[in-house]
């Protein structure tokens, strides 16, 4: 497997190098809201530590991730009303994974809304704002 690249764009987030819509972070995981979401409040939690997805990150450093991932989901289905949450996830290419820092995909889902395809369209800045701040609120609730 490819190793680890400390240059991947979700590296540069972490650093602060790089903006994004943050939602959530403690010592171990970071969330942020995907630029291109598949639905409203479609966010992406990833590890602290450097891993390229579930075949180099640790078993402790992964159960990180999916906790942070259960914490955004209650937040998201209050946040936006939602009916059900998808999490995914993808490692390597032929799982269609595009960016190489594990992340975990949250998205919030209605009955009878499809998710658009991967990759769709860049929302507008200032409609993720309001969904970053609506899943902030949620979260500061409990
Ligand atoms: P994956 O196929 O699991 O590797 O998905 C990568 C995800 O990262 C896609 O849903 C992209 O829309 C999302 N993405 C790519 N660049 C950024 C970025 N700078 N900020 C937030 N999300 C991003």
């Amino acid at each position: 497997m490819t190793a680890y690249d400390p240059e991947n764009i979700f590296a540069k987030i972490l650093r602060g190098e790089f903006p994004c819509h943050k939602i959530y972070e403690d010592d171990h995981v970071f969330a942020f809201l995907d630029i291109m979401p598949r639905s409203p409040g479609h966010t992406l939690v990833i590890p602290k530590a450097p891993a390229r997805n579930i075949l180099d990150i640790t078993a402790e450093d992964f159960a990180h991730v999916a906790r942070g991932a259960h914490k955004i989901a209650h937040a998201a289905m209050k946040a936006f009303k939602a009916d059900g949450i998808v999490v995914q996830q993808f490692s390597e290419p032929a799982a269609g994974q595009v960016v190489y820092h594990l992340h975990m995909h949250v998205m919030p889902r209605h009955d009878g809304v499809p998710l658009l395809p991967p990759a769709t369209k860049k929302e507008d800045t200032a409609v993720l704002e309001g969904h970053a701040e609506k899943l902030k609120a949620a979260l500061a609730q409990g």
